[in-house]
């Protein structure tokens, strides 16, 4: 009788909401759907749902009542085993997805039919340029055509029925370490597409291209250029060279638009977010200091024009990589009996921010982790009150910050409940520990190259050391109360690195795990009222939408990104060793699919040859392999599922083999570049030996602890 009421009350919210359901097109997206996408509860139009990035939908067919009822609707296998970020789009009756290397696929949203799919063909090389996994966010849609950002930097137009080409434009120069993971967006039809790359040194920005043609309008640099582009480079980015020092441009500068955007059209403001410095150790990028706009910034623009309007710098001097392109929010609420129009944002230094949406105005904030670079924030200034011992960068000592580079919260997107009145923070708790690096060069070839030492910031071998950081290393679905500035209640997980939110009308914020679930919980408290065995790490986030009257829950799962990478062996101690198994799940009410059994992860024993190295040579390859091997092999050797352990690898027997692969590159259309041109054969033996001796180190630990 109830799933009656509860049909009808669906069938009456899709005719409120001026649709059909019967999954059949209706014609482009215009920019009037798009400004309507928040009713819209059909489809799911746009990367964060509506303009305001809110990612709730007002849909209760699935509610705390009902939910208990959810199962599994269909799925379907990805071609590519690596992180899976993306957020899906719903258009009409059919969903659109993207995947690792930047591919697409397109299906009936009700059955789950394949309908096309499309892969751009990203060279295997261009891996190396990625700090943190080939992932790909999502899509944009206008008119008949959908948008993707490719890992190699294109901006690709796809005809949505067929998915084939319409135009693809290059949005980088190619010869630097650019890559784009993120969403485009559109606006009026123009395409909005920023990219990454300030761990290997790039100038940030972003740029809009029209919809029809592909042809640039305008783009909006982050960071001032060299002294010959002073003239003209207008005064945002003159009143911005004044806060930086030295040679910067030399090195980027960072700033890179990776991800955050949202849009207010009666304000007609797009906000972007914006990243860390490059390097990260301000000592180099900016001797002597100063601000660096607009690092680490929230940066308001005339979305015609690029026009600067206003900024507000969550992390002047960025030294930590504290990025603020964490997902940009925006709604209304009563503060202090006022409405206020406001931009909410946790970025990566662990502040939750409320700030005045028109005018840049810091109206709020808090910690929503725990943190030790300041003594908290100046509401007078706006700035952060840093601890002096943190500028590693300047006192020349390591520090160990809480949140690290990691942040205290990523990419991941937030969600908003408006009934409730709270922000749903997908939060991680880890600390990083920052050596400053003596002596650092640029390196126009290979390398995560920040000034700061990974090899010296490693995890030792030490188990109880280990064991105390993996203790230290947590996270947390956070119910943030942005009024109060508190935390409302949690949901605590053992590994860092779990899903995106999504928050419903039916009471619900649903998420996926690091421990390979995916969970709906009750927005008033966080009990878990429905869980589904996904059997791998879920980092992305869901979406929800109705056809024929039916609500459906789709997730995207599939184990990577940054924490699956180069920390992943503290990963293997906190959530446990999960398996990638990239699947598209999607759920509705009454349906009884089941996946097929779980498989064994499959490990390769710890058998190493014996070191036969040079002893004296182990730092220089400690420090080769931090530079050149952790970043996606992991931290001192400990690999984690996703890309080979190398302490495991059958390739550390011989060391032709390895030479062949790490020096020649005999594997680089999979994504392992070789490193001739920064690496000696010597040094390359050197790592070999390094890896060797540190997968004795853990066979010898291994059976101690029997
Ligand atoms: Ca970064």
């Amino acid at each position: 009788m109830r799933l009656n009421v509860v049909a009808m009350a669906g069938a009456l919210a899709l005719a409120l909401a001026g649709c059909n359901g019967t999954g059949e097109s209706e014609g482009g997206v215009t920019a009037e759907r798009l400004l309507a996408a928040a009713g819209d509860n059909a489809n799911w139009l746009t990367y964060g749902r509506d303009y305001a990035e809110q990612r709730y939908s007002p849909l209760d067919q699935i509610n705390t009542e009902t939910v208990g009822d959810l199962g599994l609707a269909w799925y379907t296998d990805m071609d590519t085993a690596r992180g899976q970020e993306a957020t899906p789009l719903v258009i009409d009756g059919q969903l659109f997805v993207s995947t690792a290397w930047s591919k697409v696929k397109a299906y009936d949203a009700t059955t789950g039919a394949p309908l096309w799919e499309y892969d751009p063909q990203v060279p295997g090389e261009t891996a190396v340029k990625a700090c943190c996994d080939v992932v790909n966010r999502g899509l944009a849609a206008w008119g008949d055509m959908l948008f993707l950002g490719t890992l190699d930097g294109r901006l690709v137009a796809l005809d949505r029925e067929t998915g084939e080409e319409v135009w693809s434009t290059v949005t980088i120069d190619q010869s630097k370490p650019y890559t784009i993971t993120g969403a485009p967006r559109v606006i009026d039809g123009m395409v909005l597409i920023g990219n990454g790359g300030a761990e290997y040194g790039v100038r940030g920005y972003i740029s809009a291209y029209d919809a029809e043609t592909g042809d640039m309008i305008w783009r909006f640099y982050t960071v001032p250029g060299g002294p010959d582009e002073a003239a003209t480079e207008g005064p945002a980015l003159a009143a911005a060279r004044e806060t930086w020092n030295g040679e910067w441009w030399q090195y980027g500068g960072g700033g890179t638009v990776w991800d955050a955007m949202a849009y207010d059209p009666d304000l007609d403001l797009l906000y972007i977010g914006v990243g860390n410095g490059a390097p990260w150790n301000q000592a180099y990028r900016s001797p002597g200091g100063g601000d660096n706009l607009y690092l680490s910034s929230i940066v308001a623009l005339r979305p015609e024009t690029g026009e600067y309007v206003w900024h507000y710098q969550t992390t002047p001097g960025d030294t930590w990589d504290f990025t603020a392109t964490q997902h940009i929010m925006l709604a209304d609420m009563e503060i202090d009996g006022e409405e206020r129009q406001v931009l909410m944002q946790a970025p990566k230094n662990g502040f939750f921010y409320v700030i005045d949406r028109a005018t840049g105005e810091l109206i709020s904030a808090n910690n929503y982790v725990p943190q030790n670079w300041t003594t908290g924030i100046d509401m007078e200034t706006g700035r952060p009150i840093e601890v002096a011992a943190a500028r590693y960068d300047q006192t020349g000592e390591p520090f160990v910050s809480t949140p690290g580079a990691g942040g205290g919260h990523n990419w991941h997107p937030m969600a908003y409940h408006p009934g409730e009145g709270l922000v749903f923070i997908p939060a991680i708790e880890a600390a990083f520990p920052y050596f400053p690096e003596a002596n650092w060069e640029p390196d126009p070839n290979r390398g995560f190259n920040v000034g700061v030492d990974q090899a010296a910031g490693a995890l030792p071998a030490d188990p109880e050391i280990r064991a105390a950081s993996a203790a230290a290393t947590r996270g947390a679905l956070i119910a943030w109360d942005p009024v109060a500035q508190e935390e409302r209640w949690r949901v605590q997980y053992p590994g860092p690195w779990n899903g995106g939110a999504l928050a419903t009308g039916g009471g619900l914020v649903f998420q996926g795990t690091a421990g390979g679930n995916v969970a709906a919980y009750s927005v008033r408290d966080g009990q878990e009222l429905w869980s589904f065995r996904a059997q791998t790490g879920v980092v992305a986030p869901p979406i929800t939408y109705m056809i024929d009257g039916e609500q459906y829950v789709a997730v995207l799962a599939g184990w990577g990104g940054i924490w699956a990478l180069a920390p992943g062996g503290i990963l293997n101690e906190t959530s446990g060793p999960v398996q990638n198994i990239s699947r598209l799940l999607v759920f509705k009410l009454g349906a009884t699919g089941e996946l097929p059994p779980e498989p064994e992860l499959v490990r390769l024993p710890l058998d190493p040859p014996p070191f036969t190295g040079d002893a004296n040579l182990l730092q220089q390859a400690t420090y080769d392999y931090g530079r050149y091997c952790g970043g996606c092999h992991g931290d001192n050797a400990v690999g984690s599922t996703v890309l080979p352990d190398l302490r495991r690898s059958a390739v550390l027997q011989s060391e032709d083999v390895w030479q062949t692969i790490v020096h020649e590159g005999a594997l680089t259309q999979r994504g392992m570049v070789g490193f001739a041109d920064s690496l000696s054969p010597e040094r390359v033996e050197a790592i070999r030996q390094f890896v060797i001796f540190r997968a004795n180190q853990d066979k010898g630990l291994e059976q101690q602890g029997g």
